[in-house]
């Protein structure tokens, strides 16, 4: 059997794949079974933040491996204390529990809020407000708290205790505040699967002095946006608010698992010895790729990646086929005059990967893609943009 008929028959039938297997990649370029090359421009979904085999990122892992490449949490390690403290110095948190996913820090700053809201409020101040249009994970928790009825359907029913408010409605996220006994408000500075939007600034900051007032804890879910991606390290800094807990994962691993739920003063002590916990959390080979990633996400590298940014915003704004771009940073979405499923298509037959996102086309290249190789997707994705069907 060839890889395809293999993996249709034996893998869950979970994922729609494009006809495609990669074997090898470098950078922004990777190689299918025949040779043929592409340029990246979906990473993994936002996780090779350097891109593929990228040589300092392999290394730092490498080295690692060579020393032992796990232990349990009942012992300390090196790895994961060096990364708490990076991630604490370049965002002002105060701690940080690490796991394996999105969905899992997610998990941590639900039960984190539950607990605080609890011991400050009292047991019925339950209630964790998300945004409509949101995505924050797969597990019957997260997926509650995932604003967008399609993903909920079949397995009701979820966990109780989630409201969702329109992100461009202050006064009714205010009434729903007001009118309930809310634990945390939950948010994506940029929706990423709802379709790469930002919320507004006003939007923004209205929801973190609702949150100050009510003394509810402001939740920022950065695991797409987040280091690096928006041109900052975390896409709320492009806000001016504070979160009082951010979760992150995707690009902070470069390619490895890792999830981390960071907390500020307000809940730094909220979980105590046997609140939560992961048997891979931590993962010394994980965090040794991920401290060597956060230690290049330097404001000079970050500059790059606004360039990079604004290149792509001015090419594709206003070109044949286009109706609109969308995001931040790095987190692009394409709203073009045809299906996003041909552009994605006819993309991969020139050489060129992107994902979608709802209707829209999405591009989540690799930080450090090399100039040549992004103006020549670019090109790839304005000819695919302006040909008629
Ligand atoms: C991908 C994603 C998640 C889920 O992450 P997993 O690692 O797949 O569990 C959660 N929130 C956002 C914003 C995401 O983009």
């Amino acid at each position: 059997m060839n890889v395809i008929e293999l993996d249709q028959s034996y893998v869950a039938n979970t994922y729609r794949r494009f006809p495609l297997e990669i074997v090898s990649g470098k950078g922004s370029l990777v190689y299918d079974e025949n040779g043929k090359e592409y340029i990246d421009m979906g990473t993994g979904i936002a996780v090779n933040t350097f891109g593929l085999c990228d040589p300092v990122w392999s290394s730092a892992v490498t080295l690692q491996m060579q020393k032992f490449q796990h232990t349990s949490n009942l012992y300390y390690t090196r790895p994961c204390a060096e990364l708490a403290q990076l991630l604490c110095e370049r965002t002002g948190m105060k701690k940080v529990f690490f796991g394996n996913s999105g969905a899992e820090a997610n998990e941590c700053a639900i039960k984190t809020a539950r607990k605080y809201a609890k011991e400050k409020k009292g047991e019925d101040y339950y209630q964790i407000i998300t945004l409509t249009g949101s995505f924050h994970g797969r597990t019957v928790t997260t997926l509650a708290a995932t604003g967008q009825e399609v993903f909920h359907k079949e397995f009701l029913p979820l966990t109780e205790g989630f409201l969702y408010a329109d992100p461009t409605n202050l006064s009714a996220l205010t009434s729903l505040v007001e009118s309930n006994k809310v634990a945390a408000i939950l948010f994506e500075p940029v929706q990423g699967e709802g379709g790469v939007t930002a919320l507004s600034h006003e939007f923004v900051a209205g929801m973190a002095a609702l949150a100050k007032k009510h003394d509810i804890l402001l939740i920022a879910d950065e695991v797409q946006i987040g280091n690096g991606r928006s041109g900052k390290l975390y896409g709320y800094m492009n806000y001016g608010i504070t979160p009082d807990i951010v979760t992150t994962a995707k690009g902070l691993g470069g390619g490895l698992p890792i999830g981390a739920c960071m907390f500020g003063e307000k809940c730094e002590f909220t979980l105590g010895f046997g609140d939560h916990g992961s048997t891979f959390g931590g993962n010394p080979l994980a965090c040794a790729g991920a401290l060597s990633i956060l230690q290049r996400l330097t404001d000079k590298f970050l500059e790059g990646v606004g360039k990079r940014s604004d290149y792509i915003f001015k090419k594709l704004s206003g070109a044949r086929g286009v109706k609109s771009v969308s995001g931040m940073g790095l987190m692009i979405g394409v709203e073009c005059d045809r299906p996003a499923a041909e552009i994605v298509a006819e993309c991969r037959e020139m050489g060129v990967l992107v994902l979608t996102a709802k209707a829209k086309v999405r591009l989540l290249p690799a930080l450090n893609i090399p100039m040549d190789q992004l103006e020549r997707a670019i090109d790839v994705l304005l000819t695919a943009c302006a040909a008629k069907e």
